[in-house]
């Protein structure tokens, strides 16, 4: 008998779930990470492989799964547009029969279960910062759909299990985080503009640059997660997380190369289909309940950031 709690973690063995597994056994918790390693891997959680309250499974939450946990943290989904566009159908399955596997395991197990939503259910927005209530404006069948509404339409289902089941759920929407363990090939901005900069490449700017993103450092999100897990149970959101620093990509290319002092020069690359024109969260309800906000400003994760890749690049191909 063990009296830790016991949480899974799908999706722990990617940029975000990996983190998380570590501050939950830093915690005291018992965690199960299930992954297929699609866009994950396993050097993410190889440090953690010793710990004999870690455990791996290698599975597709498109599959059902049957274990005994106490809380589900729901990450399995690939996050980069890249990635996501690489094979949509399997995209939407993950997100839509993921969620559908996670809240059935959740309602026989009584465990309560926590959804990585996403700013993306905001489409290209019309509202400036975006609040939770804001519905969005999404389009249905373009090339981001697959995520966009596969998210859209797990959110409808935590949210159906909780009114028609009575499950305790958490949904956090989550704006871009980068930090440390992204994938060096993941194709999303920070990872991309940093991994060029460090070879002295150029860095591939899409469209004019204009267009806005606001930057949470990994650590400051994964504590909100904990924090809004704690909450009373009442409490389902949807809730907003992420840094309000907002900054047009080509801010963020020229201070990449800047922190670096690299001898990139900045190229420009068609913009992507219904590519969002800005995006900045509202944080005030993670404020208000949370009693949070992100402590690691741009400049700062950055500099973290740029030393993981480093590292990374520079260490022997084994
Ligand atoms: P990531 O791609 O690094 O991690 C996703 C993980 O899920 C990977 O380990 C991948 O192998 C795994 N996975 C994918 N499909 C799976 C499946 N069918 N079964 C089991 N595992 C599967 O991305 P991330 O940035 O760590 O994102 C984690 C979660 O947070 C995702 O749900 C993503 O949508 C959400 N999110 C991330 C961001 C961000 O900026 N990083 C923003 C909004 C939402
Ligand atoms: N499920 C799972 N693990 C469990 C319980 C259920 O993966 O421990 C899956 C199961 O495959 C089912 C889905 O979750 O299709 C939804 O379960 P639910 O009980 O809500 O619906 P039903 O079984 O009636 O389809
Ligand atoms: N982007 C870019 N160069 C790159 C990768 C991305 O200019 O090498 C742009 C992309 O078009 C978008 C923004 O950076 O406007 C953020 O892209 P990302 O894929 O990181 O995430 P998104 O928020 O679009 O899902």
């Amino acid at each position: 008998m063990t009296t830790m709690r016991r949480v899974l973690v799908t999706g722990g063995a990617g940029f975000i779930g990996s983190h998380l597994c570590e501050r939950l056994l830093g915690e005291g918790a018992d965690v199960l990470c299930v992954d297929n390693y699609f866009t994950g891997s396993k050097a993410n959680i190889a440090h953690l492989m010793g710990n004999p309250h870690f455990e791996i499974m290698r599975h597709d939450v498109t599959f059902p799964l049957y274990v005994e946990v106490d809380e589900i943290y729901n990450l399995a989904c690939p996050a980069s547009p890249v990635h996501y566009q690489y094979d949509p159908v399997q995209t939407t399955k993950t997100s839509v029969h993921g969620a559908i596997n996670m809240l059935g395991l959740a309602k026989r197990v009584g465990a309560k279960i926590f959804q990585a939503s996403t700013s993306e259910v905001y489409g290209d927005p019309k509202v400036h910062p975006q609040p939770e209530s804001y519905w969005g404006h999404t389009n249905p069948i373009g090339p981001r759909a697959c995520y966009d509404e596969g998210k859209r339409c797990a959110e409808t289902l935590f949210f159906d299990y909780r009114r028609q089941h009575n499950l305790t759920i958490k949904v956090a929407r989550i704006f871009n985080t980068y930090g440390p363990k992204m994938h060096p090939n993941d194709g999303r901005v920070v990872s991309n503009f940093i991994v060029q900069a460090l070879q002295n490449e150029p860095v591939t700017i899409y469209g004019d640059g204009s267009q806005t993103r606001s930057f949470c450092y990994v650590d400051d999100l994964v504590e909100a997660f904990l924090r809004l897990m704690r909450l009373e149970d009442d409490f389902s959101g949807p809730m907003n997380l992420g840094n309000p620093g907002e900054f047009t990509i080509l801010e963020l290319a020229e201070k990449t190369i800047a922190a670096i002092g690299s001898k990139s020069k900045i190229v420009r690359k068609p913009l992507p289909a219904d590519d969002p024109v800005q995006r900045q969260p509202d944080i005030s309800l993670a404020r208000q309940k949370l009693d949070w906000e992100p402590k690691i400003a741009l400049d700062e994760g950055l500099g973290k950031t740029i030393d993981y890749f480093d590292r990374l690049l520079r260490a022997p191909r084994g």
